[in-house]
């Protein structure tokens, strides 16, 4: 089996360029059966952040993406997103986010996940017996999954598969962190969210992503790409190249591979418009997880790793309270409750914590950091 990817060159986003360059991608991989159908456009949403902070998908994707689906004969397009922060205010999300005036301008109908009810899809043999979904994403025939390509500090990178993590509206999202607190089975269930949503087409807005403390933390990095295929696990290989991964590094493209969901080997992807060495982000500011760097040690090392010195490491969460404004928002999303007010500043319990970085991901001040002490570094700049 082999899967095709187109990984064109796009430095800017300008809408004529985007639609050129989509078009074009079309015709490698070949144009999407989308006649009378109803389009739901899944961007990367993550929280209220205009599109030149870099987190989000940009609106001039979403909207060269809307425009050619109609050109093709689409009923219908939709844009809808559930944000990381279960209470955060949709309007405003979709306001910064630049959604809001993209639909006003473009006549596309944009949705709220969460109002719209969920329905639960049976998971049989999986880390959660049902999935619940939004409903949205049963009403409609065609999804196109538009993710940002950035790094990710629980999952290494954010592409194609975790996008799809958006399609479970509220507080399910912080409640399945809980349920699957490491990063292999968080990520096997990412794959079985994405294995039940099946996105019929993926465009990745590499145009510029995210290095360093990724998914909001970060900095913003060029790639000036816009990457198109059909198979998200494909396209997940060629971004987590493109972010110095090697595929059987990111549990998401291992798992979904395994699982028979697309194809991982970067032998196997036929892909246009690059060469896959010129890809390759040997430079990228990679994130550092307790996981990774545990995974990263060579086995000799892990062999002389006691119980007691890999509790040594520690890599955590940090409140930075200058730059905290109390929102509270870190502590509504935090999924062991480890956060919470105290004399009028916001305090996390380590004991409860799990390290899934959750409040890291969805503080709008940058106020939490990732802090790595000696060990954890050490042992980073000692995993090859
Ligand atoms: S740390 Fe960030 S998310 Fe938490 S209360 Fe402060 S500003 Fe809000
Ligand atoms: S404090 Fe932050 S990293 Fe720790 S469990 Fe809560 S959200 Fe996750």
């Amino acid at each position: 089996m082999s899967s095709k990817v187109a990984v064109l060159e796009c430095p800017h986003y300008d809408e004529d360029k985007i639609k050129k360059t989509i078009l074009k991608g079309f015709e490698f991989i070949g144009r999407p059966d989308v006649k009378d159908k109803r389009i739901l456009l899944k961007p990367n949403l993550l929280m209220p952040a205009e599109p030149h902070y870099a987190v989000t998908t940009h609106p001039a994707i979403v909207e060269a993406v809307g425009e050619i689906l109609l050109e093709f004969g689409a009923k219908e397009v939709l844009i809808g997103d559930s944000p990381g922060n279960a209470l955060s205010n949709i309007d405003n999300l979709y306001r910064r986010t630049g959604m809001l005036s993209l639909a006003e301008k473009k006549g596309f109908k944009l949705v709220n996940f969460s109002r719209e009810g969920i329905i639960e899809v049976e998971n049989p043999n999986g880390v959660v017996p049902t999935i619940p979904l939004s409903k949205v994403v049963r009403s409609v025939e065609y999804i196109v999954n538009l993710p940002k390509l950035k790094t990710h500090n629980f999952t290494l990178i954010t592409c194609a598969i975790k996008n799809i993590f958006g399609t479970i509206p509220g507080f399910n999202k912080s409640k399945f962190h809980s349920i699957a607190p490491g990063p292999k089975e968080f990520s096997r269930l990412l794959v079985e969210i994405f294995n039940a949503v099946r996105p019929s087409l993926n465009i990745v807005d590499a145009i510029e992503g995210m290095e360093g403390d990724g998914p909001s933390g970060g900095t913003p990095r060029k790639f000036n790409r816009i990457l198109m295929s059909y198979d998200g696990v494909a396209i997940d290989a060629v971004g987590g190249w493109m972010l110095g991964y090697k595929p059987d590094e990111i549990y998401t493209t291992k798992i979904a591979g395994d699982m028979g969901l697309g194809v991982p080997s970067l032998d196997d992807i036929e892909i246009f418009g690059s060469k896959l060495e010129e890809l390759f982000g040997a430079d990228i500011k990679k994130v550092l997880t307790i996981h990774n760097v545990l995974e990263k040690v060579s086995s000799p090392m892990l062999s002389f790793l006691s119980k007691r010195l890999v509790k040594l490491i520690k890599i955590y969460p940090e409140i930075n309270d200058d730059k905290c404004i109390k929102c509270e928002i870190c502590l509504r999303s935090c999924p062991k409750r480890a956060i919470s007010r105290v004399e009028h500043k916001m305090k996390i319990d380590y004991r409860k914590c799990i390290s899934c970085y959750c409040c890291h991901e969805l503080c709008p001040q940058r106020a939490i950091v990732i802090k790595r002490n000696k060990l954890a570094e050490i042992l980073w700049l000692a995993r090859d």
